[in-house]
Parts: structure tokens; sequence; C-alpha cells
């Protein structure tokens, strides 16, 4: 037994390469349930998938991962679960300069926040995205924007994206074109102010726009496919079921950073779409890493792969 077992390692060594045995050993993974299970799946899922197989072999392994976590902190004491453990694992597999780098080839998701920002709830997010490794799309109001620079700057710090979301909250289609460029440039100016940058992204009030609008916007409108309804249920427990029940690759979930419900639910959400092996990034950080830079004068409510 044990020779056959020697051979799969050695044999898993070759075709794996250096970065594998090095994460097997620092981490002490070398029990052979993990090695084989881990081993089998890989080359499997490693031919299926072209490389992002770390993410996948994570499916149905929760046990076991658990196990290698509980192994991992002894090197590792930072690490307190399998989403920030994937994270070692995937900076050693793939070899990434960083742990926050992207693999292009895995899962992404963009949870976007409006009607923002919000010292207490944003700050709260902030703190959940940082230690998750993790960027997420703010849509602001001008009047918070104006009220609450610090946590505008603490946004940008945190390698958030800033979008626009209109001075009042107004419904773009129901004012005049120069009160509508007024509502967006006070925005724009709020935020530039507090981080040396404007808005990037604009989403309007209601989802409410036309292509006459659309054409005259300086920046591309980002919508949303993933609806969690949190300003309505303002419970946690389903604003976690809306978007784990629902998430793939390339969607958009609508959320609202002024609800304490919301800040307890991303506080859940986070580590568990990192887990479930989804990369948790801006809108226009998505965008381009998918190969899909967003135009001006469109409207975008996922953000599949360049061949869609
Ligand atoms: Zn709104």
């Amino acid at each position: 037994m044990n020779r056959l077992m020697k051979k799969c390692r050695r044999f898993w060594k070759r075709i794996s390469g250096p970065s594998y045995s090095k994460c097997v050993h620092e981490y002490q993974l070398l029990y052979p349930g993990f090695v084989m299970a881990v081993s089998l799946l890989s080359i499997l899922l490693a031919q299926l998938t072209g490389g992002s197989f770390a993410y996948k072999v994570k499916v149905g392994q929760r046990e076991t991962i658990g196990k290698a976590v509980e192994h991992a902190q002894v090197k590792l004491p930072d690490i307190t679960s399998c989403g920030e453990f994937l994270t070692h694992y995937r900076y050693e597999t793939f070899g990434a300069s960083n742990p926050d780098d992207v693999d292009p080839n895995a899962p992404m998701v963009a949870l976007t926040f409006d009607d923002g920002p919000n010292p207490k709830h944003t700050g709260r997010i902030l703190e959940v995205l940082k230690e998750n490794y993790s960027h997420a799309t703010f849509f602001v109001v001008g009047t918070n924007a104006e009220q609450y620079q610090d946590t505008l700057k603490d946004i940008a710090d945190a390698g958030c994206e800033i979008g626009n979301h209109t001075y009042n909250h107004a419904n773009l289609t129901s004012i005049s074109s120069e009160e509508a460029w007024e509502q967006l440039d006070k925005v724009d100016r709020a935020v530039k102010k507090a981080t040396g940058e404007g808005t990037t992204v604009i989403r309007p009030p209601y989802g409410a726009f036309d292509q006459d609008l659309l054409d005259r916007l300086n920046a591309p409108v980002v919508l949303w496919d993933v609806d969690t309804e949190d300003w309505s249920s303002r419970d946690a427990s389903k604003i976690v079921e809306a978007v784990m029940s629902k998430v793939k690759d390339g969607d958009i979930v609508l959320m609202h950073d002024i609800y304490e419900s919301t800040a307890e639910a991303v506080s859940i959400i986070v580590p568990r779409l990192k887990e479930e092996g989804f990369q948790v990034l801006s809108v226009s950080e998505i965008a381009r890493y998918k190969g899909k830079e967003l135009e001006l004068g469109k409207a975008y409510g996922k953000l599949q792969g360049s061949t869609e």
C-alpha cells in the first residue's frame, strides 16, 4: 500500500510541478486521503477546466478541506476559514505573486451597493471585503457622498470602485437633460474631492433610463441580474439565500449599504462565495478580466465572458 502511495505521489509531483509539492509540505497536507482525493479530482478537473481546478476541488470536499485548514493553521495561524485557505492554496498552486491576484479562468461575481455611503454599514462591508481579498462597486448618492467624505476615501483605499447614483436619487427619465447632467456632475465632484478621482460607472435610480439618456452619459450604465431585495426584507438570512441560491459566474448583485441587515449578510456572503470558488471583484475589474471593456452608451446587466 505504502509503495502504491509513494508511486501516486511521485506521479502527481511529476505532473503537477513544484508549486503543489511546496503547498503540500508547507501546509502538512500529506495524509493519504486528501492527497488521493485532490490528485484524482484535480487531474480530471484540470483537464476539464484548463487550470481552475483548485476551485472545483472544493465542491463536495468541504470536510476534507476543513481538516486541511486545521493543518494549515499550524503554519499559518491567520487562516481561519476555508475561503482564506483556498486563497493561499491558489497562491501556491498558481504561483500568483500575491494573494489577491485574479485568476481569469475562475468564476467572478460583482457585489454592488446603492444609496450609500454610510459610515457604519459601508465601513463594516469594507472590513469584510478586505479580510477576504475582495472588491465591490459602490453606487453613491451625492447627498451622502458630500456628508461622508472619509467613507468615500475608505472605499477607494480598499481598492473598490465608486459609481454614480445621482445627487438625490432622481429618476433621470423624468427630468430635463440639464438637470440630469447636474445630478450626475455633483456626485462626481463630491467623489473627486474625497478621492482625487471621479466616478467610473453610472447606475440610474430605479434602473430608469432610455437610449436617449444613455447616449448622453459620460460613463457606462451598470444594472444588475441578481436582486436581493434587501431594502424590502431587511433580513440577513434572506439576503444570503437570495445571493447564494442564484449566483453564477459574471453576475452583478444588487444590494444597499445603508442597512445593518445587508452588512450582516455581506459578512456571511463574501466568505461563502470565496469558499465556492468565486472571486469577488468590482464591476470594472470583472469586465477587464473577462476581456469585455465597458463601453459608453451601453447598459450592462451581467458580465459573462467575451465570447458571449
Ligand atoms: Zn437607489
